[in-house]
């Protein structure tokens, strides 16, 4: 019986490679010989600001901690409904955007399904949805990653996948969907998931005001729109995010979800950032300006071709010289850096936007190394 049971398990996910996440501080630290706070850490899109004074104030203040949680989230959902103008029932909180995309793919999928994605692109998806049994059909971007729209619509017709996931602005390159992109999308007779992960360092707009997307999911039965306190607000290592979806898929994910999903001290915490605004929006804008700085330095390197982004990243083609080599000599400068050579992807690497003396250092090895040959 149980060699049945190995061989069942063994086999249902020897085809699924492992998702690769990021090495902890401490780890990485210990690695290079440095402290945690002499890294610079821009390997992964978190916040180089912390926690708002709020949130610190409210995780030092935490009361509750021995008694569960919340299953509704209720007064989370209540302060993210306020924020956003949205009726609090069509929100849903999880532990990080990251439980939503998972949730949702496993009410949505029966074995052997398929969703759609558009490499290059958060490698979540994917994974996701074959750890929930079913598979990722794929239309690359054009070199410009900009969609395949023609080739998505070719996939939706012909292969009906359950949903569409997309990120806008996309991981890794910043670039957004356009308005016409959307609505053509939106348009189409099948399930769109949009993660807005880095939505709120997009231009032409202050927080809670560039969320035109955050309602459509009250106007259309195929839209779900998925955001995260990760990046923002800074709270990538307490697990909050949320997301807006049409009523008829309320009731399965409720039913689904894991009861205490979200923790006390990561509500706590989403809940004080949102009193905590206008710190978050001025460190908001802060990675906003620095993201154009970052950009007019990375230009200045011969050998890096910057992408234009609109979130706290930016992806550069590194040419003539090995992406992989960049990234290992600078952390050897204790800098971390994500790098990638797919063959979507051939050599590239993607800086998180840090601080600006980070920025100056990086700079600054980024110039030696263009006198070494590597
Ligand atoms: C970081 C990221 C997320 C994950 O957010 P969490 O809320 O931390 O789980 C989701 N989507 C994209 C595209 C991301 O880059």
């Amino acid at each position: 019986m149980i060699d049945e049971v190995q061989k069942n398990v063994i086999d249902r996910f020897e085809q699924v490679a492992p998702y690769t996440p990021i090495e902890p501080f401490e780890v990485i630290a210990q690695k290079v010989g440095r402290k945690p706070e002499d890294i610079i850490k821009l390997d992964a899109n978190e916040n180089p600001y912390g926690l708002s004074p709020l949130a610190r104030e409210a995780m030092a203040n935490l009361q509750w901690g021995n008694i569960y949680p919340d299953p509704e989230s209720r007064a989370l959902r209540q302060a993210i409904a306020t924020f956003l103008g949205v009726p609090v029932e069509q929100i849903l909180a999880g532990a990080g955007a990251d439980e939503l995309i998972d949730l949702v793919l496993r009410v949505i999928l029966k074995p052997g399904d398929a969703v759609l994605v558009a490499p290059p692109t958060f490698g979540m998806y994917a994974f996701d949805a074959k750890i929930n049994g079913g598979r990722a059909l794929e239309a690359p971007r054009h070199p410009d990653f900009s969609l395949n729209l023609d080739e998505m619509r070719r996939i939706v017709r012909q292969q009906k996948p359950r949903a569409v996931l997309l990120a806008s602005p996309n991981n890794p390159d910043g670039r957004m969907l356009t308005r016409e992109e959307l609505e053509e999308i939106f348009s189409w007779d099948v399930l769109v998931v949009l993660d807005e992960a880095y939505i709120e360092f997009s231009d032409g707009g202050k927080l809670g005001e560039q969320f035109t997307l955050i309602r459509r999911p009250l106007e259309r039965e195929n839209v779900i729109v998925l955001r995260t306190f990760s990046k923002w607000a800074g709270l990538a290592g307490l697990r909050v995010g949320y997301g807006v979806f049409p009523q008829w898929i309320l009731p399965v994910l409720w039913k689904v979800k894991q009861p205490y999903n979200v923790n006390v001290a990561a509500s706590a915490a989403a809940i004080a950032s949102l009193q905590d605004l206008s710190c978050l929006t001025e460190r908001v804008e802060k990675i906003r300006s620095e993201r154009s700085r970052l950009f007019n330095l990375l230009n200045q390197v011969d050998w890096l071709e910057p992408i234009p982004s609109q979130a706290n990243f930016i992806l550069c083609r590194v040419k003539g010289r090995s992406a992989k080599a960049v990234k290992a000599e600078l952390m050897k400068k204790g800098i971390f850096v994500r790098y990638f050579d797919t063959p979507l992807l051939q050599n590239y690497i993607r800086i998180s936007v840090g601080l600006p003396q980070q920025h100056d250092l990086l700079f600054q090895v980024l110039r030696e190394l263009e006198e070494s040959s590597l």
